[in-house]
């Protein structure tokens, strides 16, 4: 690139998300969606909106899935935003609510999304490392900062932090904005929606990707303090003034009205989780304790990098990431039984042939 503003673009590094690889017949267990489909009324409900209504603009406040969203939680409208993905409700939490003087702390091991938006917005970061066991250490947050931001459970690890952790975090520092990413938390973590009446700095952010079966519908939502609710209205009314689009808030309400479907899909991602790392420990791995749908493992004898090419060379698609303390590990997200059972055969075969 030669222009002019080719150092413009160079210093911008762009998110790269998990591969979404075209061909067919792939086990894909990459990027932690979840195996089973969404709701029936959650189809019944886009194909009713699709049917009837794509030819009007949709509710620029979203209130209705507002509403729904608020009652599940017990809380009321102004403590509810909602936007395309959770990734966009984390992004406009960046430019609205973390850019201070003193430094943002995250932990070393997260969301890789959270030095991306850091670097975007020009927004001053400190990472926090984890502790030995790979766990989020409160302690470690004491000192000065702008506002600290964590998944939990956290990812890639799948480690959860109790919330007595979240309330020593939020205490220790009540003019800080705390971010709370709960993008995996209904698979066993403990959810810090309980607490936002309680601590007006404390911003819960979680979405329907996962959980719920609604990756490809782009829907996620935060939970905290009418003020940090307006903030995030204020600056997402600066880009685009409808949250959502039809199919989406309604799919999205549908799916809090099918309680059942969803305990029993979020039960069968548990059971398999258990038994997966089971098997997996059979086979000589280390499993981190996951609260997600995910694991992370690692095999001492046998090198990730090498394991996640072999699996790929038998249609079995994993994640692997290159940074230091992590690079010996494979995130696996939770598929169907039967996917499952197709990695551990194929792991099986691998083994004794890997380095
Ligand atoms: N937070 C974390 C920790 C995630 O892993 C992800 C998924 N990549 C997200 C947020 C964003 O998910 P979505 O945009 O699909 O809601």
């Amino acid at each position: 690139m030669s222009r002019f503003w080719s150092n413009i673009v160079s210093e911008l590094t762009p998110y790269v998300p998990g591969e979404q690889p075209k061909l067919p017949g792939l086990i894909k267990l990459n990027t932690n969606e979840n195996p089973y489909g969404p709701s029936p009324q959650v189809l019944a409900a886009i194909s009713a909106a699709a049917n009837e209504q794509l030819r009007l603009y949709p509710d620029p406040s979203g209130s209705a899935l507002k509403q729904t969203l608020a009652d599940y939680h017990g809380l009321s409208t102004a403590q509810v935003f909602v936007g395309n993905g959770s990734d966009e409700v984390l992004a406009l939490a960046f430019m609205a609510l973390l850019k201070h003087e003193a430094p943002l702390l995250f932990p070393d091991i997260s969301y890789s999304f959270y030095p991306v938006y850091c670097k975007l917005y020009g927004i001053d970061y400190r990472t926090v490392p984890l502790d030995e066991t790979m766990h989020i250490r409160p302690q470690d947050y004491s000192g000065a900062c702008g506002a600290i931001i964590f998944p939990n459970p956290n990812a890639p690890t799948g480690i959860g932090l109790l919330l007595d952790g979240v309330e020593a975090m939020l205490r220790a520092h009540p003019d800080a904005v705390v971010v709370v990413d709960e993008a995996y938390v209904d698979f066993g973590a403990e959810s810090a929606a309980s607490l936002v009446e309680r601590y007006p700095n404390l911003l819960v952010v979680q979405t329907l990707s996962k959980s719920r079966s609604l990756a490809g519908l782009r829907v996620g939502f935060a939970l905290g303090h009418p003020d940090l609710i307006e903030a995030l209205e204020r600056v997402k009314n600066s880009f685009n003034s409808y949250p959502l689009d039809r199919l989406a808030l309604a799919g999205a309400a549908a799916s809090f009205e099918d309680e059942a479907y969803f305990q029993q899909t979020r039960a069968a991602v548990i059971a398999s989780r258990e038994q997966l790392t089971q098997e997996l420990e059979g086979l000589g791995f280390e499993v981190l304790p996951s609260q997600a749908n995910f694991v992370f493992a690692r095999h001492d004898a046998h090198d990730a990098a090498q394991l996640a090419a072999a699996l790929r060379a038998r249609s079995i698609i994993v994640r692997h990431f290159t940074a230091p303390r992590i690079s010996q590990y494979l995130r696996i997200s939770i598929g169907t039984g039967q996917e499952c059972a197709a990695l551990v055969q194929a792991l099986r075969a691998i083994l004794p042939q890997a380095d």
